[in-house]
């Protein structure tokens, strides 16, 4: 079966490979990106586990309404499933294979991928969409990779999803608040159209409870339909993986600052271990970019490659992570979860798992979601020491010790959907028309608390009457805009305070990881650099003053790079502003300026963001504020341009926990604003007075 080089074609490049079997292959010019860079394309395809179960997939997709396919990361199931589906016709007919994943980066990163195999263009027959970017042409796309929040919002305007003939719902053990959703709506849709093909994916997935929540029984809706329904019994696929043995390590003391340790653990596998790649687990942005420096610093010249993995990446960056690592050199990704199931490294041996990740949590008696780095679930733990055995025996170095994992551990993850607030889920229920919510189809129930206080936030902001139903136009309208409730009630109000061209821009940046560039060891140029933008009112008003830099710039990238500014990002944020200027024309809104009123701007935030007010506690040594309507120990982030400033009366976007609760992008106001943005909201409260 071996191929050998013949001579008059192609020529080979001359490594020799062990072949499976046991031969030796001469193999041909490398063909892809991926680690089986020296294998054809369509070699690499027939490589993967999931090949073998082609015809099977094909057949209980064909024969069953819903067909659950649970394999080992890498088994090819993302990547390869739809292109089996339109090999054999389900996007026929103008019909569109979907298949949806919660992450964005992934999204792109396997449209692209599956794109690059199939020999097309991105963005044509194979395309994909994410929020405020869809690159899809209707009428050419046939396999469409989208987050499961993007397939949500389209079922607003399509709510039977008729142009889906098929829809992967991948990563489903995930358990994303968007994912939970979909499922219950997708088993009403199968309910009213019964031709709809479900596949449910995921590594790691009970799917015996899957199986049972799908088992739908349809009503006799009486119609006859030219092909006979598919069982209504949902099917079950297990694709056997050829992962190898990977030895665990623990550390025999609980480290104390996991960042350290993780980049003592790289540099002590480098050192004593033989050549293969490492994957490190840490937990965001800032944390992967602190080791990314300090190895990077301690690396010089000694063969490691660095790389940051996380959401936000530019396209340059992500394909860095996947091209091959070049000879003579040990590549080192620094990955947030994403790289735990959603995207897969070849060529990974080692893996350092710092046992933590970011995780939403909501506490519903104070009403504060935050992010928080929390502690991982063996679940978890286990797929992470996965990646390390995907081309040979590997080695995972777990930054915890073994009792930490056998007693403290949890087993499971918590879903989503109990831990987070409910605020745009139930937004997205109502205005699919769907009123119980409670009594709505979930896989996981939310808790009867959040609930209440999702309904109580929306009462207070408008968006929903004292019947729970959405106002007239207000609530609509907040349905229509693809963020945050609190966010899109605040872009509407800035049509009465006439500051709309201020407030999408706003938007538009807080929708963005962040328009700064933080560069370790260069704080203090940084914190220079900042002043010249920053606003005494706070980062919002801030952010105005940078994008108004930037355009007239004339967009530079050079100027960015001077001001420390994220040039990606911008662009994102011009992009993203045009397509809500475009959205609010559709509902009828004319952008207005307030030129240089930050009064109006402010009490536009505030509309939205009441509930999110603060007070800095008297006599406070430290900063300390604390929430109104929960007296809330927190303190302003030192990203803020507002921090040691301390302003009196603040509000804040959005909430980071790390030693203390951190309030992100706060501006300050005045607290009479606040009876005149919430009249209920503040003089109902019977604890704390109002606030002055
Ligand atoms: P699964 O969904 O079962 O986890 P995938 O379909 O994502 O598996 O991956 C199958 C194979 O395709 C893996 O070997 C992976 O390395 C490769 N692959 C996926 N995405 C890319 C990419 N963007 N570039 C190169 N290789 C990729
Ligand atoms: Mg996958």
């Amino acid at each position: 079966m071996s191929k050998y080089w013949k001579p008059g074609s192609e020529r080979p490049r001359t490594v020799l490979v062990d072949d499976e079997e046991g031969g030796v292959l001469f193999v041909s010019t490398p063909a892809s990106s991926s680690g089986f860079g020296y294998l054809s394309l369509e070699r690499q395809r027939q490589r993967l586990p999931v090949y073998k179960y082609r015809t099977a997939i094909l057949y209980l997709v064909e024969n069953h309404a819903t067909t659950i396919i649970v394999g080992e990361t890498g088994s090819g199931k993302t990547t390869q499933i739809p292109q089996y589906l339109k090999e054999a016709g389900w996007a026929e007919g103008g019909r569109v294979i979907a298949c949806t994943q919660p992450r964005r980066l992934a999204v792109q990163s396997v449209a692209s991928r599956v794109a690059e195999e199939m020999g097309v263009k991105l963005g044509e027959e194979v395309g994909y969409t994410i929020r405020f970017e869809d690159q899809t042409k209707p009428n050419v796309t046939k396999i469409k990779f989208l987050t499961d929040g993007v397939l949500l919002r389209e079922m607003m305007d399509d709510p039977l999803l008729i142009k889906y003939s098929v829809i992967m719902v991948d990563e489903a053990h995930e358990r994303s608040l968007s994912t939970d959703m979909l499922l219950g709506l997708l088993k009403k849709v199968q309910r009213r159209r019964p031709q709809l093909r479900i596949i449910i994916s995921s590594a790691t997935i009970d799917a015996k409870s899957m199986a049972t929540f799908f088992h739908i029984r349809r009503r006799n809706i009486g119609q006859a339909t030219e092909d006979p329904a598919p069982s209504e019994l949902p099917a079950t696929l297990s694709v056997e993986g050829k992962g190898y043995n990977v030895e665990i390590h623990y550390v025999e003391e609980p480290v104390s600052d996991y960042l350290q340790a993780a980049v003592d653990t790289v540099m002590s596998i480098h050192d004593k271990e033989p050549p293969g790649d490492i994957l490190v687990f840490l937990t965001g942005q800032d944390d992967i970019d602190a080791a990314v420096q300090l190895l990077t610093e301690d690396a010089q010249n000694n063969g490691l490659l660095v790389l940051p993995l996380y959401s936000g990446l530019s396209r340059a960056d992500q394909d860095l992570i996947f091209s091959p690592t070049p000879k003579g050199k040990r590549k080192v990704v620094i990955s947030t979860n994403i790289a735990e199931t959603s995207l897969t490294l070849e060529g990974i041996v080692y893996v350092v798992d710092s046992g933590f990740s970011k995780q939403r949590f909501y506490n519903p008696i104070a009403d504060i979601e935050n992010l928080v780095v929390a502690p991982i679930s063996k679940a978890s733990a286990r797929q992470r020491a996965g990646r390390a055995g995907r081309v040979r025996p590997g080695k995972c170095f777990r930054l915890y010790t073994e009792e930490y994992f056998v007693k403290e551990m949890p087993a499971e993850g918590i879903p989503e959907m109990q831990r987070s607030s409910l605020v745009s889920c139930v937004v997205q229920l109502k205005a699919l028309g769907i009123d119980n919510i409670l009594g709505f189809d979930w896989l996981a129930s939310p808790s009867p608390e959040a609930m209440i206080r999702a309904l109580e936030v929306l009462y207070s902001l408008g968006i929903l009457d004292e019947d729970a139903k959405l106002t007239s136009p207000t609530g609509f309208q907040v349905a229509e805009i693809p963020l945050d409730p609190m966010i899109s009630k605040m872009i509407l109000s800035a049509d009465t305070f006439g500051c709309s061209e201020e407030i999408i821009t706003i938007a538009a940046v807080l929708s963005v990881q962040s328009i700064w560039v933080s560069v370790r060891g260069a704080q203090r140029e940084f914190d220079e650099v900042k002043l010249r933008f920053a606003a005494a009112e706070g980062d919002h008003v801030t952010y105005l003053n940078v994008y108004k830099g930037f355009i007239h710039s004339g967009k530079s990238s050079q100027w960015c790079y001077k001001n420390y500014i994220n040039y990606q990002a911008m662009k994102k944020v011009v992009d993203i502003r045009e397509q809500l200027g475009r959205l609010l024309r559709r509902l009828g809104i004319v952008l207005k300026s307030c030129e240089r009123d930050t009064q109006v701007l402010r009490k536009a935030i505030l509309a939205g963001f009441f509930a999110h007010a603060c007070c800095l506690e008297e006599f406070s040594p430290n900063g300390m504020y604390k929430t109104i309507k929960s007296s809330r120990e927190v303190y302003i982030h030192p990203s803020s341009v507002l921090f040691r400033v301390n302003p009196k009366w603040v509000v804040y976007h959005s909430l980071v926990s790390t030693d203390k609760h951190y309030m992100r992008n706060v501006i300050a106001i005045d607290p009479s604003w606040l009876i005149e943005a919430a009249p209920h909201f503040y003089q109902l409260r019977k604890p704390n007075p109002a606030p002055y």
